[in-house]
């Protein structure tokens, strides 16, 4: 694999170099085996001492608030504001970015980011975890993998993190977090993801979610811009100056989530919207066959907030239908 270097002198990281100073941008060419792919990747060296800061967007290749956002904030950056240096890559899965999938790699039918750290020898989407594991996540000192809903889900803003029991380590992730200034803050791990393998190693790491359903509205691209500026700056990797923007909310804290899936193949007629206060036991959707007889009720399995939600009519067994957060 290529290397991953950092020091008070250049950044270097497959194959690009960033002097101090400087930005670097290019497409670094992946094997993934079923075929090579070619990964937008920046490197901005501030030329001072401080934080390495991965950050992915696109992991999942339909969720373009995320992506678009990452690049507004990494090419608007002047690097002599920055106090170490900034990895991002701009569209993690490039094809399932040009496949327009939905959850899915179309070179092997696996979610990305179920499959963290990756296996260098295995599937594509193996390969691909591994690369952005050896070349972002283990390297960084902070890691941010900014998400929106899927291209057929809604979604409240949240952010995630993972408590490891290290008092530094879990004190940086809760404070980028809240920096983030999203609806709601998750505390949890999610097995196989980029921020789940990246605290396994001891790395703080931030899960941001804003914006879905395939579109990329300038409100929402604004607010995870912002969002993504003032993690940096709690970070310590940007001046206050630099949090630009709309302003941030203060994060209500959720410790338990619940992810609803369908037992049954038909048409998803879902009850209630994002941000919903449900209550345990509530009827929250129903999955119905083509003529629209009931093959199947949904009730919440606890109380909460209706944290996403599915909103295509058609629904898989299997696929996900929402999640609920609570306290
Ligand atoms: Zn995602």
């Amino acid at each position: 694999m290529t290397d991953s270097t950092t020091n008070h002198t250049h950044l270097a990281v497959a194959g690009l170099v960033a002097q101090p100073g400087e930005r670097v941008s290019g497409l670094v060419e992946v094997d993934l085996g079923a075929a090579v792919v070619s990964i937008p990747v920046v490197l901005i060296n501030g030329g001072r001492a401080g934080r390495r800061v991965g950050i992915t967007a696109g992991i999942h290749g339909a969720e373009y608030v995320s992506i678009a956002a990452l690049r507004r904030v990494v090419m608007e950056l002047d690097p002599a504001d920055v106090d170490g240096s900034i990895v991002a890559v701009l569209t993690a899965n490039p094809a399932a970015f040009a496949a327009r999938s939905i959850y899915l790699n179309p070179l092997d039918r696996k979610n990305l980011n179920r499959v963290f750290p990756g296996y260098a020898a295995g599937t594509a989407s193996e390969r691909l975890a591994a690369w952005l594991y050896e070349n972002v996540i283990a390297p960084s000192n902070l890691f941010i993998d900014m998400h929106c809903g899927d291209m057929n889900e809604a979604l409240v803003s949240f952010s995630g993190i993972e408590l490891i029991g290290e008092p530094e380590v879990d004190a940086l992730s809760r404070r980028v977090a809240e920096a983030y200034g999203l609806d709601y803050l998750v505390v949890g791990p999610l097995p196989g993801s980029t921020t789940t393998a990246a605290a396994t190693r001891g790395i703080p790491a931030v899960l941001a979610e804003v914006g879905g359903q395939g579109l990329w509205p300038a409100a929402d691209v604004a607010r995870h811009a912002a969002g993504l500026r003032r993690a940096l700056v709690a970070a310590g990797s940007l001046p206050p100056s630099a949090a630009t923007g709309p302003a941030g909310v203060v994060s209500r804290l959720l410790s338990q989530e619940a992810w609803l899936r369908s037992d049954v193949t038909g048409y998803w007629h879902p009850l209630v919207g994002v941000g919903d206060e449900v209550a345990a036991g509530q009827p929250v959707g129903e999955v119905r066959d083509a003529f629209g007889t009931v093959l199947g009720a949904v009730d919440a399995p606890i109380g909460g907030v209706i944290l996403f939600l599915v909103t295509s009519l058609a629904m898989n067994a299997g696929d996900p239908l929402l999640a609920i957060g609570t306290s």
